[in-house]
Order: C-alpha cells, then structure tokens, then sequence
C-alpha cells in the first residue's frame, strides 16, 4: 500500500533552512509564535523579507480538534488532548499536572477559546499603557474572531445570566470565545469555527511565504558579539545550525525559559515568577419542571476578576455538550449540568521557577526541566474566596452540586491543571525582575525575544492566551518598526 505525504501546510527541510540567512526566525507555533508570524506577514507583505518557524512537533492536526465532525468538545479533553501530551508530572512533585503538547499549533488545537481580557486592576503596573493594551487586544480580537454571541440568547444562557444578576451577581456576562460565527459566507469556506493558530499560520501564508520545518526542536539560542544570531535545532537526529538577525523563542511557558537557561543567556529573572492559576471545579446540576425539560443551551458565562475578587468563575452548559458538532444530537435530558470553574489568582514571586537538572539529559543532550511551585498564603485564601463564591453562585441559579469521587464540591486542582504557565520570562522595566523588556526582547541581548505566555508580566485570573496573542502582535510590530527603520 502507498504512503502519501500529509502535507497539508508546505515544509521546508531544516537542512534547506541552515543553508538561508532569516530576517526573523520563530521557534513555537502556538498561540504566541504564531501571532508574532501573523503580523509580521501583515507588516511585510511583497517585502521579499524571510521568516523562518521551526516546530518542534509534527503535523497533528489541520485545525482546532472541534472543528472535526467526529469530536466532541469533551472527547477534545478527555481523549485527544490526553493522547497527544507528554504528563512530566511523575518528575515535577510540585507540578504534578505538567503537560507539553508538541506540534503545529501548539496547545491552540486543543484549547477551548474562552478569551476575556484581563482586568485594568491586573495590569495597572505592567510596563505598557492600557491604553496601548487595549489597542493590541482589539486587533488580537479581531484576528482571532472573539466574539460575545457564541451563547448569547440561549434559553440556558438566558436563564442562567438573569437569575445571577438577580441574586447578587450583576458582573455576571457573556464569556468571549474564539469562535467564527461565519464560517461560510460569500464564496469563503472555513472549516475552522473555533480557532487555532493553524488560522494564523494560513493569513501569513497567503501575504508573506515563509519556510517551515517540522519536527525541528530548537535546543539553544547562538549570540555574536552579544546579540542574537541565529538558533541550534535538532531534527532526526541531526543538529542543524540555522542563522537570523532576529530569533522568537514562543516554545511555551516551560520551554522557552529551557532554551535561555541552556543557552547561557544571562538574566536572574529567566525561569523565575511562574505563575499559573489554581483551579477550583465543580458541576451543578439544573433540574427542568414538571412540565418542561430544562432550558436548551448553550451557556458560556463568566464572572470577571475585579479589584475585590482575586478570581474569575466560567460556567459551559449543557456538560460536557456546550459545543458539539452539526451532525451530533443535541443534548436532551431532564436535567442539564453546568460545569463551573473557578481560576484563582497566583501571586507571582521569583522563588517558584523553572530550573535545569544538571544530572538529567534528555535524548538530545539537553538537560531536564525541574520546576520549583509552592502556594503561598495569599494564593491559599484565592482558593478559598473562589470555593465560596462558585458555592454561592450554584445557590443563585438553583444548582445542586454534584460530589465527584466521594469528596465532597468543589475540588481544588494540583498545579498544572490550568495549563496556564506563565511569566517565567516576563516583561518588564528592570533585569532583577523581569527577563525581558517592554517589548519581550531580553534584556541586554538585541534582537532576542520571547513572545508566548512566559512573557506575560502576572496573569491574574483571565486565560491568558488573548493577551498573549495581543502582546505577540506588539513585538512583531517592534521588530518591524526597528527592521523598516
Ligand atoms: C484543554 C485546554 C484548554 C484551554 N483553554 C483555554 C482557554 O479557554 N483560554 C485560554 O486563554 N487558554 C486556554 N488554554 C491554554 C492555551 O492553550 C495556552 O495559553 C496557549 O496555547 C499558550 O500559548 P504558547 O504560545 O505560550 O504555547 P503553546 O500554544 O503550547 O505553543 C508552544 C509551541 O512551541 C512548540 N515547541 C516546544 N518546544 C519547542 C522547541 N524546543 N523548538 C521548537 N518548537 C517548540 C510546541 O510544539 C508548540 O507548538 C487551554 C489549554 C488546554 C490544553
């Protein structure tokens, strides 16, 4: 029987690319890689400038696993995001729910969309203006389709939001999602509705070609005479020196502080302050009436982080079908559940960190990443406040909490969990505490940056990928500015 190439995104050898000198080149495409590419094609179309990307993973996937007929958004979860991630928990003690997903677009084909932006109270000292953030969040909205209607004006929707606003809880909103609520139109076909970074890979595609090599992990960043020069990256194998004015490391909040650390890229800040978020979790069951079922869905509904609640509450119902293919039935029962879930907020502080293990090296000579996490005292009372209001919240709607393995509602996740490391390269204005500047580039060392959710200054308790996506499109357009002039 033949094998056929699966191609569906053109590659390039990473020998061809050792042989090319890049104008930029990008390690990582997920959500933060990816956007950094988007605009900068945006930027440079018909310029004839090079881009490099090396992905460390293979072509899993040619869209959001949702987008497939035959997934559902709990089988996304449960089964191929399982099947297609690396758990490092059992060497991580104190992350015991660590995962790596390794391929074209990242944790993107696998994530659920919900993007609110984080809340001004969050970002009043990150070292950019809000004002300049919100600019950004608008053209990552844009790009990325967020939008409020996904649910908006389902019964269950309906229901739920107004007995929250009656009963204490009038931040209660709409959540964000990534989600293309025209994917037909006009004579353009998509068959991405819920988005990942493959959408941004395709825009710079059609603007700007770029070479892509797959299966080619970057182990190290080269510097001349101090500034960036180019990566080392294996494929099969093989270790292929491949040279760039400019280099992104957007490998991921673990990753990309690895490559530093191995790579000998000073900085007392790399690696240090992960933040993640604490999940709390539980689901609520909403029982119809006599006379009707419950309310038909979906719901995706958030209660934001505020100056005063160091958390934010997501509610998907109907469980776990909130989103679920044409072709799948839609869900019908007597009862609908409501999975609630609670990020508490993280304080960011230089002792939880990211660190190589000397005696450890993986098939690539690479030394293993170790990580170093504890919950301080503020983090534990976060939980706590949050466990409160998703218990008084199921009382505003009329759930019953469901127990989950005996114990008794809600359950606090291990680290990890969230899969939201982040901040272990983070920007700011000085080196003792932040690994790169306001622009993700790293301190002291033109023309090296990171640009994925290790440079997020805190997280708060948003999902941090709209604003990851927001501050990539900056950089890309500081590397631009810097390139054009
Ligand atoms: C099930 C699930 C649900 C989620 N839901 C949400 C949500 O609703 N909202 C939200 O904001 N976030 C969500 N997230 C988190 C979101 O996916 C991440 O925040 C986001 O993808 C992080 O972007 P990134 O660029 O930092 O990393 P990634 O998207 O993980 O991309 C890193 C890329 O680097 C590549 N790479 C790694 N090492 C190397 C190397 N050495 N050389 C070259 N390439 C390398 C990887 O293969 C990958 O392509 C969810 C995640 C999961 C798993």
């Amino acid at each position: 029987m033949e094998t056929y190439p699966v191609e569906w995104i053109s590659l390039t050898p990473a020998e061809e690319m050792a042989e090319r000198e890049y104008d930029v080149l990008i390690a990582g495409s997920g959500a933060g890689g990816a956007a950094v590419l988007r605009r900068l094609a945006e930027q440079w179309g018909g310029s004839g400038r090079k881009i490099g990307m090396l992905e460390a993973g293979d072509l899993l996937l040619p869209t959001h696993a949702q987008n497939l007929p035959t997934v559902t958004a709990d089988r996304v979860v449960s089964e191929l995001f399982a099947r297609m991630s690396t758990p490092l928990g059992d060497r991580l003690p104190d992350y015991p729910d660590a995962k790596l997903t390794f391929g074209l677009g990242g944790r993107t084909l696998f994530w659920t969309g919900g993007t609110p932006r984080m809340p001004a109270c969050e970002t009043a000292d990150w070292p950019l203006s809000r004002q300049e953030l919100d600019t950004y969040y608008g053209l990552a909205e844009q790009a990325m389709h967020v939008t409020d209607g996904f649910a908006a004006g389902s019964a269950l929707q309906t229901l739920l939001l107004s007995r929250l606003r009656e009963n204490g809880f009038p931040q209660a909103a709409d959540l964000p999602m990534a989600v293309r609520l025209d994917a037909a139109r006009s004579g353009m076909l998509s068959a991405g509705s819920l988005f990942s970074s493959i959408d941004h890979l395709a825009y710079a595609q059609y603007r700007l070609p770029f070479d892509l090599a797959a299966r080619a992990r970057v182990t190290e960043v080269l510097l001349e005479g101090g500034r960036a020069a180019g990566v080392k990256a294996v494929c099969g194998g093989r270790a292929h020196v491949i040279h760039a004015r400019t280099v992104v490391l957007a490998a991921g909040g673990f990753i990309t502080p690895q490559i530093l650390l191995q790579s000998g890229v000073p900085g007392a800040a790399i690696g240090r302050y992960l933040t993640n978020h604490s999940t709390v979790r539980a689901t609520g069951r909403l029982l119809g009436t006599a006379a009707a079922g419950p309310p038909e869905g979906p719901a995706v509904i958030q209660l934001p982080q505020t100056a005063e609640a160091p958390y934010q509450l997501q509610l998907f119902g109907p469980a776990p079908h909130y989103a679920y293919p044409p072709e799948h039935p839609a869900p019908r029962g007597k009862a609908v559940d409501v999975q609630m879930n609670g990020f508490a907020r993280v304080e960011s502080r230089p002792e939880n960190r990211i660190y190589l293990d000397p005696l450890q090296l993986d098939e690539d000579g690479v030394p293993l990443l170790q990580v170093a996490f504890s919950r301080c005292e503020r983090d534990l009372e976060a939980i706590e406040r949050t466990a409160q209001t998703l218990r008084r919240t199921a009382d505003a709607l009329g759930l019953s909490l469901e127990e989950a393995d005996g114990a008794s509602p809600p359950r606090t996740l291990p680290p990890g969990d969230d899969n939201h490391e982040a901040c272990t390269c983070r920007m700011g204005r000085h080196p003792d505490n932040s690994a790169a500047d306001p622009y993700g580039q790293i301190h002291g060392v033109p023309g090296l940056y990171v640009a994925d959710n290790s440079m997020l200054p805190s997280i708060g308790a948003a999902n941090p990928t709209l604003t990851t996506a927001a501050l990539a499109f900056r950089t890309a357009d500081y590397i631009a500015e810097r390139d054009n002039g």
